[in-house]
């Protein structure tokens, strides 16, 4: 379906999904009533009708978040207070006080996008940072609305289109990965490629299609074949299949690799009822296609940082073509489906400190909102250890740890807690002692010694790491000293 075409009963159909309550979807029916009476005078750039935006902004959050009512509310108001003459008051009058402070934290983030390497942009960019450590669902509003804006992008003139698709790159992007939303990733990563290099897009769409084209019918054998020796096996099991997103293709094409070659192009989803089940079924499926070695990953025993879990693994298939399948629970396909969304289970989420942990992200973000000293500061150390390539390292416990590339194991133990960072004495990576300025890769195994004996960090330890974190830890450990031989003396 067309999204110019959502209706509010097509909005109405998909909350009902999920939620049902008449009073509930009384109030979503004034949201949208109100909402279409304020802005009955303006027009999209498509020439629809402005409501069609914030409709289509809540319809996305219905369909990739399962939103609550508040949130739905806010999502339909989200442009009143910006465009038109309607007030903060207003809205607490009729929609109570939570849906207004939605929408004035989604008001508050400038709707006026900025090439990303204006200042203005940064100023904005550090406010949408912000609102997401005082209420989650600001963040997701705004992500529905970019999502809503970058479908829509044809509209706006080419200057436009290039820097807003690179800023949504750039920003957005790491944000939807980071909360695990991965369908809104994998759908704005393709629309910001198309307008940041439509001739590469062009050709890797094709490529792509034509790769699909030409496999499907063995793929779609292929799980007719898997489902029936699973339930040969008295296996209850639901399969489902996903191709790559076409920028995620051409990632792999950049790095060298032929479309053909790509071992998770094609992916199945195996959906069993419980954990020991989605091993016995990994064991199944190696029984009948041997598998390729480095590609399996047990994502259930240590799940991706964005909560992710599954067993994957690529085998080959009888012509030696790779296929990727992805072992889960339903309650993981869910998870794999919503992102941090899944674990809303009050209207009112506010990031707990549980969540924090788990979302190493937002524990970077809210931390660095803390020390930072302007919006500057703050958006320098999200840009320099956040929206940056990532490595994951393990702890010996198996914990995964979330670096930028090229960090040491002095950002490693930073990470970890700032006394670690102080009283390191000793590195050890994979079993064998390291240098502090070690360069950490993906899968090392990192353990920190520490002595209480030692007295703190050394100076030049400050050119040994890689991350803002540890270097302002580290800075605010001589700073503190210095006060201390102050007030000695
Ligand atoms: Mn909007």
């Amino acid at each position: 379906m067309a999204l110019s075409t959502i209706t509010i009963d097509d909005l109405i159909k998909s909350i009902s999904l999920y939620h049902q309550n008449e009073q509930d979807i009384a109030l979503v029916q004034k949201a949208y009533q109100y909402a279409s009476f304020l802005h009955k005078d303006q027009k999209r750039k498509s020439g629809e009708p402005y409501i069609v935006h914030p409709l289509s902004v809540a319809y996305i959050l219905t369909t990739f978040a399962r939103a609550d009512i508040n949130t739905i509310c806010a999502a339909l108001l989200h442009d009143t207070i910006e465009d038109t003459n309607c007030t903060k008051e207003d809205i607490i009058s009729n929609f109570g006080l939570e849906v207004a402070t939605l929408v004035e934290g989604v008001t508050k983030i400038k709707g006026i996008v900025f090439s990303s390497r204006e200042e203005g942009s940064i100023e904005n960019q550090g406010k949408i940072l912000n609102g997401m450590a005082e209420d989650i669902r600001i963040i997701l509003i705004k992500l529905a609305d970019r999502l809503h804006n970058m479908r829509t992008l044809e509209y706006k003139t080419l200057d436009r289109q290039k820097a807003i698709a690179q800023e949504t790159l750039d920003f957005y992007v790491p944000i939807a990965y980071y909360l695990g939303s991965y369908r809104i990733k994998n759908e704005l990563e393709d629309l910001c490629f198309k307008y940041v290099d439509p001739e590469k897009y062009l050709v890797t769409k094709n490529d792509l299609e034509d790769y699909i084209e030409s496999t499907k019918e063995e793929t779609l054998e292929l799980i007719e074949q898997v489902k029936k020796v699973l339930l040969d096996k008295d296996i209850t099991c639901r399969l489902t299949y996903r191709t790559k997103n076409i920028y995620g293709v051409y990632k792999r094409v950049r790095e060298g690799l032929k479309v053909s070659e790509i071992h998770d192009l094609w992916a199945i989803q195996v959906i069993v009822k419980d954990i020991p089940t989605c091993y016995q079924v990994l064991g199944i499926i190696h029984s009948i296609y041997p598998p390729f070695n480095q590609m399996l990953k047990d994502l259930i025993a240590r799940p991706k940082t964005t909560m992710y879990r599954s067993i994957h693994t690529s085998v080959f298939k009888e012509n030696g073509r790779l296929i990727q399948f992805q072992i889960r629970t339903p309650e993981m396909d869910e998870i794999a489906e919503l992102g941090l969304p899944y674990y809303w289970d009050s209207p009112n989420v506010v990031m707990n400190e549980e969540l924090h942990n788990k979302f190493q992200f937002f524990k970077s973000l809210v931390e660095a909102n803390q020390y930072a000293n302007s919006t500057k500061e703050f958006m320098d150390e999200a840009k320099s250890d956040i929206f940056t390539n990532m490595i994951y390292v393990f702890t010996p416990m198996g914990e995964v740890v979330e670096l930028p590339e090229g960090s040491t194991p002095i950002d490693y133990a930073y990470k970890i807690h700032s006394d670690v960072g102080n009283k390191m004495e000793m590195a050890i990576v994979n079993a064998s002692v390291a240098g502090f300025d070690r360069k950490l890769k993906n899968n090392d195994i990192v353990k920190i010694i520490t002595n209480d004996s030692i007295e703190g960090p050394r100076e030049e330890y400050l050119g040994m790491c890689r991350t803002n974190l540890a270097k302002r830890k580290i800075n605010e450990y001589f700073k503190r000293k210095e006060k201390e031989q102050i007030d000695v003396k």
